[in-house]
């Protein structure tokens, strides 16, 4: 079993392993979807990669969290269920929603989003499930696991409602790209990730911890630059993109 010290020393160190690899998340534009480009080995379906570089974090998590010998309360099993409504939502539900059909990811793309959700799992299941406090039952009083909660659902309605907005796009067989309007999109590009985001933002707040904090900074460290592309990428592809819309900070960046 990994102590506290030893497993603490791990999440600072990913979460400055994240730190150092963010100015090379900023110049390098991840290769799929929009941006996917020939150079990065071979190709996998879409759709399929989705499901395989997504499972693994919430297969490890409920693993760890369901066997290890911490006991549970009504305030870890809460964490554990807003974590795997994500989770849930994201590898059964979204890829299978997507409107992607022909279209591929390079496997090494998939395979770095498979080390990167493993870790991620692996340190939330194993803080749960191992070596997190007590929470007590005093803990859903806390104006951190309240205020938590309200911004991961909001997060969330967010996030899945921009998907939504971007899937409703290509209905009735439609491909490519068109300039997406409503909801958060009358302010930033990126609404989606901008929500995703606040999810994990109300996460690392609700359970107030290093393991979810470092998740949170991962996050950022994928969305941020993806969404500065995005941006960048709608304002050279149609010359009537509104030009007061931001990337993902409303008002902001
Ligand atoms: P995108 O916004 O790039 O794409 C979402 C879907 O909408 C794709 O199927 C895309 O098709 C389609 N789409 C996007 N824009 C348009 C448009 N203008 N017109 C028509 N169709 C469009 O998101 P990602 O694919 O990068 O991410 C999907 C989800 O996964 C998001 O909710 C995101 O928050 C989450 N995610 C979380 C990460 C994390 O670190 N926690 C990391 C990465 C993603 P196409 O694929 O053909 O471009």
């Amino acid at each position: 079993m990994i102590s506290l010290h030893t497993f603490n020393l791990i999440v600072i160190g990913w979460i400055i392993a994240g730190l150092i690899t963010f100015p090379l998340t900023l110049s390098i534009t991840a290769p799929y979807g929009r941006h996917t480009k020939k150079g990065w080995g071979p190709l996998i379906n879409n759709r399929i990669a989705w499901i395989l570089m997504e499972a693994p974090v919430l297969m490890i998590f409920a693993l760890l969290f369901l066997l290890g010998p911490n006991p549970k309360s009504i305030t870890t099993w809460i964490f554990f269920a807003l974590f795997m409504i994500h989770y849930v939502h994201r590898v059964f539900i979204f890829p299978l929603r997507i409107r992607t059909k022909g279209k591929k990811m390079p496997v090494s793309v998939m395979l770095m989003a498979v080390c990167f959700n493993l870790i991620n799992g692996f340190l939330i299941g194993y803080w749960f499930g191992f070596l997190s406090h007590a929470y007590p039952l005093s803990w859903l009083s806390d104006p951190r696991f309240i205020i938590g909660v309200l911004v991961f659902i909001a997060g969330m309605v967010i996030n899945i409602h921009s998907d939504q907005v971007l899937l409703d796009l290509r209905k009735g067989g439609r491909t490519g790209y068109s300039i997406p309007y409503g909801g958060f999109f009358r302010y930033i590009s990126c609404p989606n990730f901008f929500g995703e985001i606040l999810e994990w933002s109300g996460y690392a707040l609700l359970t107030w911890c290093l393991p979810t904090l470092s998740f949170l900074v991962w996050t950022i460290i994928n969305l941020v630059p993806r969404a500065l592309d995005h941006h960048r990428w709608y304002n050279n592809s149609f010359p009537d993109y509104p030009t007061g819309r931001k990337a993902i900070l409303p008002y902001i960046l």
